[in-house]
């Protein structure tokens, strides 16, 4: 027997359980070196089975080259890693000292620690060390005086002979649990679990693809040997995710294809030129693209599920009232859902204009109406006495159910809460579904996120737009600010400056704001009128302040973000974000994207709350970029997937391995890969994919279960 198994089976004894196999699915704590204290710590990252310990992985790996002893010169400061030959304890001359006799492949030194007798308690004859400190010399060998000291694992070997360079994994740690922690215990219970570890696919499945062999995987990516290693391994893991992920969206998609049945609706010539007369404007290019798209899904007898994409100002309200328009014509109801109350207002304020004089029986469902009012809105609704109902989610969803609801219509804006409208209830077949989504989606995230929708992106801008020159203006710049707004006041043109108020609910936010409109307006801009909007006002009071604005009889806006979502003023032409830095980058984008609706020049200032908030990331980007989907990469690359889309919202579990802005070729393989077995196997029942089948449940089960519900 093998001391190092030895070893484990006295730390196992002593850690708590019998000598049975740990299975990946029992709790964390039957493994090794797992305390009740440290599964606390490990429960906090969310590792509670020793099988979440084995898929606990790095998220890299860091690289570090020692320096090799032969090359070691006296006043040196270095890093060496080696093997301890000998170690002596040593109480000479008054001076107690521990001095250990080092080896690594080129040749051998001594460390000396003086006055710290308990370092001969943590190394022996045996233990690989790395040593960092500065290099003395003794009886005319190198010598390390007083290193700090770091006992490295028994098996560790650099990935690289020549060089002797190390990786080490980097794991996600919290203050109980250091990463170096993790790496003992995994590297403790490596070899334990692995053996459990199962293939997912057939053999051939993967010799073609080229993976590495799961288990294989799972331990390189833990103790990768080098680079090239580590790199296969991850790609085979972040593969394994993308492709459940894949296989996941197939099957919905699939489902709804082949199973659901909805009303056809459908755009005779006739509907199409009563549509038509109602628009204010002719279509752009990309709006009528974006039309024939969606009247092709709605005439269909299976539902449409498809995200409306586009930059902001390109026009995606339009395209949705021309659907619900149709369906409307087609005797269907239609439920249009926004993420706020604000934002509901604001698009049955648009579909009221464009419903002006019609037949078309409408009402907004908020939480401003009354508790009888809404009872009555929702008796209407299940009589099929209301063809189109504006409302947040909540109200919408909650409690309500529809007579012959024939379009759900979901403005997502930057929220990706899209699972969501998997929950409106209504008689009959299914309706269609279309999402509008306010932050355009870079294509990788598209099919990941709204993988199981499909796509269509409002290319274009509707004639007459202005460039807006964005510049980053510091606090002691300002009145250069109040200038350009006073300047371009006086030859006509309006102004909005923004405050930001993340929940419109913040008291403190809001106080700020308005103390600063009335400021301004008595200062700054004296003799100039002023308007001021925010969330919390009575709505009749903000709707007379934005009718003054967008008349032309208030120049200057100030305003909390509410304006974010649509005001339009062809003659506004400055916008001033104050505390700019706040703001994520898509958001000042849909900020940005209120000025320049005109044919004058535009201009955005953005202030930064110092000089070191003008150097923020997100700053710079606007100020070099004006298309919202590059935008929208950046914001992507910045803070990350999870971040933008809010994991928990989107509904889909973390990826872990994979990551969606570089493992492009991986996505686009998964994505092939997904369909081909689907179109052979739909249900994944052949014995082939047992394991991929079994995984996904266990991953994805949930989700499933809801989606073979409805
Ligand atoms: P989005 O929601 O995509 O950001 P909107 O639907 O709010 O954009 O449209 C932006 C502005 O462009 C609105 O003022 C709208 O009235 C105007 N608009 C939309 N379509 C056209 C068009 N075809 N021609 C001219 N103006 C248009
Ligand atoms: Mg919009």
């Amino acid at each position: 027997m093998s001391t190092q198994s030895a070893a484990a089976r006295t730390e196992r004894s002593s850690a708590s359980s019998s000598d049975r196999t740990v299975s990946l699915g029992d709790p964390v704590q039957f493994l090794p070196g797992v305390g009740p204290q440290r599964a606390r710590a490990l429960a906090q990252l969310g590792v509670t089975t020793a099988g979440d310990l084995l898929v606990y992985f790095p998220f890299r790996h860091d690289q570090f080259q020692p320096t090799l002893i032969r090359h070691l010169e006296p006043g040196q400061t270095v890093t060496v890693v080696g093997r301890v030959v000998r170690v002596r304890l040593s109480a000479g001359r008054g001076r107690q000292s521990v001095s250990a006799t080092i080896v690594d492949n080129s040749a051998q030194c001594t460390a000396r620690w003086f006055n710290s007798p308990y370092i001969s308690d943590r190394i022996c004859a045996g233990s690989v060390v790395r040593l960092s400190g500065k290099v003395g010399e003794y009886e005319r060998e190198p010598q390390l005086v007083n290193p700090r000291l770091e006992v490295l694992e028994a098996d560790a070997q650099p990935v690289d002979e020549q060089t002797g360079a190390f990786l080490e994994p980097v794991y996600h740690a919290s203050a109980d649990l250091p990463s170096s922690a993790i790496s003992r215990l995994i590297r403790l219970n490596l070899d334990r679990l692995t053996p459990q570890v199962e293939e997912l696919y057939p053999e051939a499945f993967i010799t073609q693809r080229g993976l590495t062999p799961r288990r294989d995987a799972v331990v390189r990516m833990h103790r990768p040997a080098n680079v090239l290693e580590g790199d296969a391994a991850r790609k085979r893991l972040a593969y394994d995710e993308l492709l459940a992920m894949q296989i996941v969206v197939g099957m919905a998609r699939r489902r709804r294809r082949y199973v659901e049945s909805s009303r056809p609706l459908r755009v005779s010539r006739e509907i199409d030129r009563r549509i038509r007369r109602r628009l204010p404007f002719a279509l752009t290019r990309g709006q009528e693209a974006a039309v024939r798209e969606i009247s092709t899904d709605l005439a269909a007898d299976r539902p449409m599920h498809r995200l409306l994409q586009g930059d902001v100002g390109s026009g995606k309200t339009l395209v949705a009232i021309y659907a619900a328009l149709v369906a409307i014509a087609n005797r269907a109801q239609v439920a249009i859902m926004a993420p706020t109350e604000l934002l509901a207002e604001q698009l049955f304020r648009n579909a009221d204009r464009y419903l002006a004089g019609s037949r078309v029986r409408r009402a907004l469902l908020t939480g401003a109406a009354s508790a009888s009012r809404r009872r009555q809105l929702r008796a209407e609704i299940a009589e099929g006495e209301l063809d189109l109902v504006v409302g947040t989610q909540a109200l919408v969803q909650d409690g309500v159910e529809f007579a012959r609801l024939g379009l759900v219509i979901v403005d997502e804006q930057h929220r990706f809460g899209v699972r969501q409208r998997m929950t409106i209830r209504c008689k009959g077949p299914s309706p269609h579904y279309l999402v509008m989504t306010a932050t355009p989606i870079p294509r990788t995230l598209a099919m990941t996120v709204f993988g199981d929708l499909d796509v269509t992106t409002v290319h274009g801008m509707p004639p007459g737009r202005s460039p807006i020159g964005t510049r980053i203006v510091l606090p002691r710049q300002i009145d250069a600010a109040w200038k350009l707004v006073r300047e371009r006041v006086a030859a006509g043109e309006q102004a909005f400056i923004v405050y930001p108020l993340v929940e419109a609910s913040d008291a403190v936010q809001l106080k700020a704001a308005t103390q600063e409109a009335e400021r301004l307006a008595a200062e700054e801009f004296a003799g100039i009128r002023v308007g001021l909007v925010h969330g919390q006002m009575r709505g009749d009071v903000r709707d007379r302040t934005m009718g003054d604005f967008i008349a032309g009889r208030t120049p200057i806006l100030v305003a909390t973000t509410v304006i974010e979502v649509g005001i339009d003023v062809p003659a506004a032409t400055v916008m001033v974000i104050q505390h700019a830095n706040r703001y994520g980058l898509s958001q000042l984008h849909q900020l940005r994207g209120r000025v320049g609706r005109g044919d004058r020049p535009a201009h955005c200032l953005l202030v930064a709350d110092s000089a070191e908030d003008a150097m923020n990331a997100r700053l710079g980007a606007l100020v070099k970029e004006s298309d919202g989907f590059r935008i929208a990469e950046e914001d992507l690359r910045l803070r990350g997937p999870g971040e933008v889309l809010g994991t928990r919202q989107h509904g889909l579990p973390e990826l872990r391995v994979a990551d969606l802005l570089t493992d492009v070729s991986l996505l686009n393989m998964a994505q092939r890969d997904a369909k081909s077995i689907l179109e052979n196997d739909p249900a994944l029942a052949s014995a082939e994919f047992r394991r991929l089948r079994e995984s996904i449940w266990q991953r994805y089960g949930d989700r499933l279960e809801l989606a073979a519900t409805g």
